[in-house]
């Protein structure tokens, strides 16, 4: 028990924003230095092992006692003054009063290990940035009880994997309970039999995060299984997780928003296609309410985004279909054909035998995106047979490009630099100005990089020292002591292991390699961290290789593998880097976080353009590494980027830091931070993503939602679109005369006339349009515009459509005729898939 004047303690260490608060997080170091090192920085474990005594005197310490009020008042100014989205959405109508956000990881913080990777880590900040925006979100996901697993290293280098069992009592959590005190649960269907989930509440700032727990007393041993690891264990066991997450979670919603009396979301946001059964669970919630089932889909589509995160085909969740019959049988009312329709793969290509989530989330969302400008465009591609009449260009996949945390991921002394008393220049977002390392002088600058260096270095020593023990390699472990060295030009690479990242490419000349590292005057250093997923031995022979290398005794005190990459790791890595690297296979990497997150803290990117990088890439910030993606031979591919990293390090990165001034400074280098920090950090910030998704996807699901909400609106769109697929086969083209004159000028217009057949449509279903663009060498369209024409007299039981178009470019002209539905309630003309072409 905590005295009176130190309870308030107990709220600040339950609400995870401490975890990005300085001041608050100060204060519980203050409390014993020690304990909080010895407790992983963990407010509410500090708590609970503190010494009464220590406790006592804090509380009579009325210096502190103040200092606790103040954090308390700040927190509760947080949760309650007007933000960023208080202001916009005052003027926008059917701005969302809710937004719920599902997905199957969380990164939030350290002490809540629910998280392995990007994923997780872009999840976590994308709650922490809506809180500081004040945007009004519900997470939800589970809460797996060994959550992702701890890595080490035995003494070959093979990496090791341990659970350590989570007692959810231990972690920031409060249960979600009735007016009675009584645990709510949820029911969830597991096969044939139900079982019960409960639900634990992570606040994140102003945003709950519900998290669903199957670990519940009379479930059978398959149900406790559900939450025990995140991607532990086989497909069948992933299908169950997927399930109790997209049904479950949206239970549990309805739960918290019925017992806290909050307003229901209107707007579902499915993160990547783990989460995408909540759209089937939405549509039973309709037909229980007596609405038919196509009508229910509408509602549901209205409602619902999809993002999708992977570019790479065989990264897409896809299940045994048979498994997802069994899982489905018996989910009335919604008719089993018609669930398995939404995961079916009918396209060019597919694979009938399996039920694909990314499809689904496709299916069941009006509105969907990638994560970065390159990934939208690879994903347009890559799902085009979804919608294989129109050009690539007309995929209804949009992009955000992520963003990360800026409190969670900046150095503490960056940030105070940064800070700003007024708050009313044009640099100013988020309470901090992002140009104002113009005004701070290189001294400063460079001591504070220095500083940043010098803690990575120590937290690496730490680690190693810790690490080597455990290999049972500690007869000759002095050397750690000298390993890396705070003045060291110092590069990072941390990343899961999965094979297209190519962790190993620096090790391509390894001799190359020991001469940077080992040069007598100008010498490199190299961080490396990252876990292979259990199952991937090939990801684990990659870390083994890298574990190998690092010990030999000539690269050791320079080259350093650090086992059990997670945040706490990653939070002083980065700022402690002047170089951060990534070398992915293009396009494989859909955007990446991890050179955002050491671009904040003024490191440079030195990276292939995958991703954010592509989009951003500035020599100001950094380098590119050529991506030889024409080279289709893996080996030579690898060989020759390689190749070009080295040289980019020797010739141009090396030169650069260890060119100094005659105070000692690297001026260039320097006047690098500053431009990272004034440039790209404005662009990189998750409250800069999370306004995105606000404007360009939460709004437009918000007002589709209410519009479809209104009168017969569903129903009737439902009726329109079953009238329209019906008739379509009847929908042709049939002749488009005015295309032969031959002499095309600049400037020609052209008058086209085309004859439709609508069978038993009407022109108010449908546009005609003029699909015009460059034709390239396999007669393909390209950079294609489309001219609405206007509908004339019948003919032969044909319609007359007309449209003009002005030539405004030079070059070979292609034009096709296309009939697409045209309807109120569609997002995009590409919406149904249907689109009737002429055939000339
Ligand atoms: C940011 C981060 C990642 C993601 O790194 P990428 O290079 O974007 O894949 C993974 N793990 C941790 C701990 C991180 O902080």
């Amino acid at each position: 028990m905590l005295p009176e004047s130190l309870k308030p303690l107990e709220e600040l260490a339950l609400n995870l924003s401490w975890y990005w608060n300085g001041p608050t997080k100060e204060l519980f170091r203050a409390m014993d230095p020690s304990l909080w090192e010895s407790t992983g920085h963990d407010p509410r474990k500090m708590l609970s092992q503190i010494d009464a005594g220590r406790l006592q005197s804090l509380a009579k310490d009325t210096r502190f006692t103040r200092q606790v009020e103040y954090a308390q008042r700040d927190l509760h100014d947080y949760l309650t003054m007007d933000r960023w989205y208080q202001k916009y959405s005052a003027d926008v109508e059917d701005a969302p009063e809710r937004i719920a956000y599902f997905s199957a990881e969380f990164g939030v913080s350290e002490v809540l290990p629910q998280y392995s990777g990007g994923l997780g880590i872009l999840a976590g900040d994308h709650l922490k940035a809506a809180s500081d925006s004040g945007v009004p979100i519900i997470g939800v996901g589970l809460l797996y009880r060994h959550g992702y697993f701890r890595q080490s290293l035995d003494a070959q280098g093979w990496q090791q994997e341990r659970y350590p069992l989570l007692a959810p009592l231990d972690l920031p959590l409060t249960l979600l309970r009735d007016a009675d005190g009584e645990a709510v649960t949820v029911e969830v269907p597991l096969r044939q039999e139900t079982y019960r989930a409960r639900i634990w509440i992570a606040q994140v700032g102003r945003v709950p995060l519900l998290m669903l727990d199957s670990v519940v007393e009379g479930n059978s041993d398959a149900a406790l299984s559900v939450t025990d690891r995140l991607y532990g264990g086989g497909v069948e066991h992933r299908l169950a997780q997927e399930v109790l997450l997209g049904i479950g979670g949206v239970r549990a919603l309805r739960e918290y928003c019925r017992i806290t009396g909050e307003p229901t979301p209107t707007v579902y946001h499915a993160n990547e296609g783990h989460a995408g059964f909540l759209g089937l669970e939405r549509i039973r919630e309709y037909m229980n309410d007596g609405i038919d089932f196509p009508t229910a889909v509408e509602y549901t589509r209205a409602g619902s985004l999809f993002t999708t995160h992977t570019p790479v085909p065989a990264g897409i969740d896809r299940f045994p279909r048979d498994m997802v019959v069994d899982q489905f049988r018996n989910f009335a009312p919604l008719p089993l054909d018609q669930i398995m329709a939404f995961g079916t793969e009918d396209y060019v290509g597919g694979d009938h035998g399996v039920f694909n989530m990314a499809v689904l989330g496709f299916r069941l969302g009006q509105r969907a995106n990638g994560v970065s400008q390159l990934h939208g465009e690879v994903s347009r591609e890559m799902f085009q047979g979804l919608w294989r009449s129109f050009d690539v260009s007309e995929v209804p996949i949009g992009s955000v490009t992520n963003g990360v945390h800026h409190k969670t991921w900046i150095h503490s002394g960056l940030l105070e630099l940064l800070e700003t008393p007024t708050g009313d220049s044009e640099t100013v977002i988020d309470g901090y100005d992002w140009s104002a390392l113009d005004r701070v002088d290189d001294n400063t600058i460079w001591s504070l990089k220095q500083r940043m260096r010098g803690e990575l270095v120590n937290m690496a020593r730490e680690r190693l020292a810790a690490s080597i023990r455990n290999r049972g390699l500690s007869g000759n472990s002095e050397w750690v002591e000298h390993a890396l060295d705070p003045n060291i030009l110092t590069f990072g690479f941390a990343r899961r292991a999965a094979s297209y990242k190519r962790l190993t490419l620096m090790l391509r000349d390894p001799e190359r390699l020991k001469k940077l590292l080992n040069d007598p005057q100008r010498p490199i250093q190299i961080v490396i961290a990252g876990k292979a997923h259990p199952a991937d031995n090939i990801g684990k022979g990659l870390i083994q290789e890298m574990v190998r290398f690092a010990d030999a005794a000539d690269v050791r005190e320079r080259l350093v593998f650090l086992p059990d990459y997670d945040m706490s790791m990653a939070r002083p890595l980065y700022p402690g880097c002047d170089v951060w690297i990534n070398n992915p296979l293009r396009p494989q990497e859909a955007c990446g976080t991890s050179g955002m997150k050491a671009a904040m803290n003024g490191a440079a990117n030195l990276s292939v353009r995958d991703g954010w990088w592509d989009e951003w890439y500035d020599p100001k910030f950094g380098w590119e590494i050529p991506s030889m993606e024409n080279i289709a031979n893996a080996d030579q591919r690898d060989a020759q980027e390689a190749a070009a990293l080295y040289d980019i390090i020797e010739n141009e990165i090396v030169p650069r830091f260890y060119e100094r001034d005659g105070n000692g400074l690297p001026t260039k280098w320097i006047q690098m931070i500053r431009d990272i920090t004034s440039g790209l950090t404005p662009k990189i910030l998750a409250s800069r993503m999370v306004r995105e998704y606000t404007e360009t996807m939460y709004v437009p699901t918000a007002k589709a939602s209410a519009k479809i909400a209104q009168g017969r609106t569903a129903a009737d769109t439902a009726a329109w679109k079953q009238r329209i697929r019906a008739a379509w086969p009847q929908v042709s083209v049939s002749r488009v005369e005015g295309l032969e004159q031959s002499a095309m000028s600049l400037g020609t217009a052209l008058e086209i006339n085309a004859l439709v057949n609508l069978g038993e449509l009407t022109p108010d279903d449908v546009d005609v349009q003029m699909v015009v663009g460059e034709v390239d060498d396999d007669d393909e369209l390209h950079s294609i515009r489309t001219i609405t024409a206007t509908a004339g007299e019948v003919v032969d039981g044909a319609r007359r459509y007309r449209a003009t178009i002005e030539l405004d470019r030079p070059g070979s002209v292609g034009v096709t005729c296309r009939v697409v539905p045209r309807h109120d309630q569609l997002s995009n003309i590409a919406e149904m898939g249907l689109a009737a072409l002429s055939t000339d």
